[in-house]
């Protein structure tokens, strides 16, 4: 299989955007070329030059802690521009479909809704792993995308790895596996497997462990021609300097984000045994996330009452296979021990 054969062809034959910078290589003083404010910012820092377009300096620092090679390393404006890119990269509206395995992140459905690219959904099954039959019954010729999110949201588990290498050695599309929350899983990342699957893509992000959700970065690594094509065809500063920069510097404080991570992990498990504890709490869903999927005996009465006291928690309870259920995230321990002793007092 080629990968590149599977992106659209009116992307193949594309002529991208050229930037002021890309026409010159070399070195210059003066640059009277892209209409820029010469003079400054007026600001104590300057951003009146525009970004480098594919963010060099700041993908040779992360790809230094990943360990995976900057030709196979696109970036993008939060994970959701990258998913957004790939629909549009790679599926032909009106023609082509995705797979997507529901409950899941929303914005799969969201982006091919925009995208106008079919749907096929095949629920996981009650263990929230992967239903391999049916996931087999559902592609088809124009089936373009399949996408697994692992640790899964909203459930918080991780998909077992021997079912998504599965769907790897035998799916002709892209397999976009969505590590937002890898941090946090016992289970490795698929970055390490780039080389065995031309048609894997792996998405993470700076917006969880590392705390960055404001900034807007995410990550895809990928083959070289899929990473080629991302590149091709999104907006040429799709990473603006502030990001670059503030992303740059916040690579530099790693230990404190795997402090942080260790605490959580501890306060996951502590929050799990205490909910075991609350009696309103059916069902504690063991987590690899930042998050707790549990199951209550009145989801909405549960929710409105956190509410009143001024904490606030994801309702999933409308959602496939989630009936009943409250998502929520590992906070502080001070941020924990309050939900804790409001639960306790509700029950
Ligand atoms: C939070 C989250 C993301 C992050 O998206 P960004 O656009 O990078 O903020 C991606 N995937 C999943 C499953 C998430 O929960």
């Amino acid at each position: 299989m080629d990968v590149k054969d599977l992106q659209r062809e009116n992307i193949k034959t594309l002529k991208p955007y050229s930037t002021a910078r890309d026409e010159f290589k070399g070195q210059a003083s003066v640059f009277l070329d892209a209409n820029e404010n010469s003079f400054g910012s007026p600001l104590p820092a300057n951003y009146n030059r525009y970004p480098d377009p594919l963010q060099l300096d700041l993908k040779d620092a992360i790809c230094k802690i990943k360990g995976v090679p900057i030709e196979n390393t696109f970036l993008g404006n939060g994970s959701d521009e990258a998913i957004d890119l790939l629909f549009r990269a790679f599926c032909n509206p009106g023609k082509d479909n995705v797979i997507i395995l529901p409950p899941t992140y929303g914005m799969y459905e969201v982006s091919a809704n925009i995208n106008d690219i079919e749907i096929k959904k095949v629920n996981l099954l009650p263990n929230f792993q992967l239903d391999l039959e049916r996931i087999a019954e559902a592609i088809d010729v124009n089936t373009k995308l399949i996408f697994i999110c692992s640790p899964n949201n909203p459930t918080g588990n991780s998909i077992h790895r021997v079912a998504i290498e599965t769907i790897l050695a035998n799916f002709k599309g892209l397999v976009v596996i969505d590590e937002a929350y890898i941090n946090f899983a016992k289970q490795k990342t698929f970055i390490q497997e780039l080389t065995e699957y031309a048609n894997l893509v792996v998405l993470q992000t700076f917006s969880k462990a590392w705390g960055l959700a404001a900034l807007r970065l995410g990550m895809a690594f990928s083959s070289v021609p899929v990473i080629d094509i991302l590149n091709k065809i999104k907006p040429p500063y799709n990473i603006n300097q502030a990001t670059q920069d503030l992303a740059l510097a916040a690579l530099f404080n790693v230990q404190q984000v795997n402090e942080w991570i260790k605490t959580t992990v501890t306060e996951r498990d502590r929050l799990s045994l205490a909910f075991e504890k609350i009696t309103f709490v059916k069902k504690v869903y063991p987590s690899d996330a930042n998050f707790i999927l549990i199951e209550v005996t009145d989801a909405l009465k549960i929710y409105n009452l956190l509410v009143d006291n001024g904490i606030i928690v994801r309702d999933r309870s409308k959602v496939t296979l989630c009936e009943g259920c409250l998502r929520i995230t590992i906070g502080t321990e001070e941020e924990n021990n309050q939900l804790l002793t409001i639960l306790t007092q509700l029950s």
